[in-house]
């Protein structure tokens, strides 16, 4: 007897056409290439992460007192891979500049926040709106 072949079905990372594995051919994404599994591997983790933010909280603690137990462990493992010392530095830098951007995004908007409320005073004359307007442009000028 004939087993039936499933459909052809697409690829959602690389584009190209595969031939389903029969037991899961309504739910499988990817072709089953390395790099398109791992894509879509980290997209389901993302995902599983949102709908569980707190799974991996209270992990740390564990492995702090690992650590403590195994002194020189990190050292040892970093001299002896290179190429993981370089993806996690560069990990390092992506998150940094993130971060780096967050925050610029902060201080625009409490400057513009600043601005706003420079421009709404009203003094009970030309002259103490024009101070006040000047004394707030100067207190933002020294920070
Ligand atoms: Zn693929």
């Amino acid at each position: 007897m004939k087993h039936p072949v499933p459909a052809q079905n697409r690829c959602q990372y690389c584009g190209e056409y595969y031939t389903p594995y029969i037991r899961t051919a309504s739910v499988q994404k990817s072709c089953g290439k390395v790099a398109c599994r791992k894509k879509h591997k980290r997209e389901i983790h993302k995902l599983w992460i949102s709908r569980n933010p707190n799974c991996y909280r209270g992990w740390y603690g564990k492995v702090k007192k690992w650590l403590a137990a195994h002194p020189g462990y990190l050292k040892r493992y970093r001299a002896a891979h290179p190429e993981y010392v370089h993806k996690d530095n560069a990990g390092h830098r992506r998150r940094k500049q993130k971060m780096k951007r967050f925050r610029a995004d902060i201080r625009d908007g409490l400057l513009r926040r600043r601005i706003m409320k420079i421009q709404t005073l009203k003094g009970a004359d030309i002259q103490e709106t024009l101070n006040l307007k000047v004394d707030g442009i100067i207190g933002i000028m020294g920070g």
